[in-house]
C-alpha cells in the first residue's frame, strides 16, 4: 500500500447555489480539511454556466489558506475572457486547474463549439507558462463519445504532450477497469500519475441516473443488490461505504497514487471511508 503520510487526497466540491449551500459548503470544507488533502476542487458547470458561482466557491476556499483548483473549459467563452479568469485565479494566488473540453448545457445543442481538453492545456501553457499544475479528465470505461478505446487513450496522452501534469478519471466501481486503463497507458507513454475518481454511495437512484449520462458503469450485481433495498437508504448506505472502503483498498494496494473524491459537497460518506481505511 502506497505510504498513507505521502497519499495524494484531493475534494471535489460543486459551486452551491444559494447563501445556505455555501455556509454548509464551509463547513464540509473544514471537516475535510482535516484529512490534510493536496487540494480541493471547484467544477465548472457546463458551458461556463457557473461561472461566477464557481469563482466564488474558490476564493472561499482560498481565503481559508487552503489549496484549490478550480475546474475550467472554454464553455463558449472566447479566449480572451478564459485568460482574464485564469489571470484572476494566478492574482488570488491559484496555481492549479482542472481543464476539460466540458459539455455544452442540455438544450444548448451544438450552438456553440466545445474546445477539446488538449487545446485548453496547450492555451494555458501558452499564456500562463508553468505558473499553474494542470490536471485533466481520464476515463477509465472510456469517455462516451469515444471512437475507440485507444483513440481515447491516445488524446488523453494528447493532454499529457500539450503539458498536463496529471489525470483524474471518471469514477468507476470495477477496479479491472482501473488497472486495465493504467497498462494501456503505460503503453501510450503516459508516465504521469492518474488518480481514480472515488464517488462515495449514498443516493443509488441518483447516481444510477447519473452513471448512464456520464459513461461510467455500475455493474449489474451492484445494481441488482443496491436495488433490492429499494427505499431502505440506510441499507443502501452501509453496503455503499463497504464497498467503496474496499474498492479503495485494492486500488491503494494496487499502487494506485492516491484518491480523488467527488464529495457531492456533504463530509461523512468521504470522510467515513477514509477513516476506514485508517486515514483519520
Ligand atoms: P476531452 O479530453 O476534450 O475529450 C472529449 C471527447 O473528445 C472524448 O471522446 C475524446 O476521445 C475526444 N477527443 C479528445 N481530444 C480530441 C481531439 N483533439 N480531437 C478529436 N477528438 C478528441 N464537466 C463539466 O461540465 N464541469 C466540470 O467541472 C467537470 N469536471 C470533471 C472532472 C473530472 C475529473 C472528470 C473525469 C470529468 C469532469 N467533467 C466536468 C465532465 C467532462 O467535462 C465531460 O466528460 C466532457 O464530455 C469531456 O471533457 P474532457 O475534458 O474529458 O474532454
Amino acid at each position: 500500500m502506497s505510504d498513507k503520510q505521502d497519499l495524494h487526497l484531493s475534494f471535489e466540491f460543486f459551486p452551491p447555489k444559494t447563501p445556505a449551500g455555501h455556509e454548509k459548503l464551509a463547513a464540509v470544507c473544514e471537516q475535510l480539511a482535516q484529512f490534510g488533502p493536496e487540494y480541493f476542487s471547484v467544477t465548472y458547470g457546463a458551458g461556463g454556466s457557473t461561472r461566477d458561482n464557481t469563482k466564488g466557491t474558490v476564493f472561499g476556499i482560498k481565503e481559508k489558506g487552503l489549496a484549490v483548483a478550480p475546474h475550467l473549459s472554454f464553455g463558449g467563452d472566447s479566449e480572451a475572457n478564459t485568460r482574464a479568469l485564469l489571470g484572476q485565479y494566478r492574482s488570488a494566488g491559484i496555481d492549479r486547474i482542472v481543464a476539460l473540453r466540458g459539455d455544452m448545457p442540455s438544450g444548448m445543442g451544438g450552438a456553440s463549439q466545445l474546445v477539446y481538453a488538449n487545446q485548453l492545456v496547450a492555451f494555458i501553457r501558452e499564456h500562463f507558462g508553468d505558473q499553474f499544475q494542470l490536471a485533466v479528465a481520464a476515463y477509465p470505461e472510456i469517455h462516451p463519445e469515444a471512437k475507440s478505446y485507444d483513440a481515447d487513450v491516445g488524446f488523453l496522452k494528447g493532454k499529457f504532450d500539450a503539458g498536463a501534469d496529471s489525470a483524474i478519471t471518471q469514477y468507476f466501481y470495477n477496479p479491472d477497469a482501473y488497472f486495465y486503463f493504467i497498462e494501456q497507458c503505460r503503453k501510450q507513454g503516459i508516465t504521469q500519475p492518474v488518480y481514480p475518481g472515488i464517488m462515495p454511495i449514498t443516493n443509488f437512484k441518483n447516481l444510477a441516473r447519473f452513471s448512464d449520462n456520464c459513461g461510467a458503469e455500475i455493474p449489474r450485481w451492484l445494481r441488482k443488490r443496491m436495488e433490492g433495498f429499494g427505499d431502505d437508504t440506510d441499507s443502501v448506505k452501509a453496503l455503499g461505504l463497504d464497498l467503496v472502503t474496499e474498492l479503495c483498498e485494492t486500488l491503494l494496494e494496487n499502487e494506485a497514487p492516491g484518491l480523488h473524491f467527488y464529495t457531492m459537497n456533504q463530509a461523512e460518506p468521504t470522510a467515513s471511508i477514509l477513516r476506514n481505511l485508517g486515514l483519520s
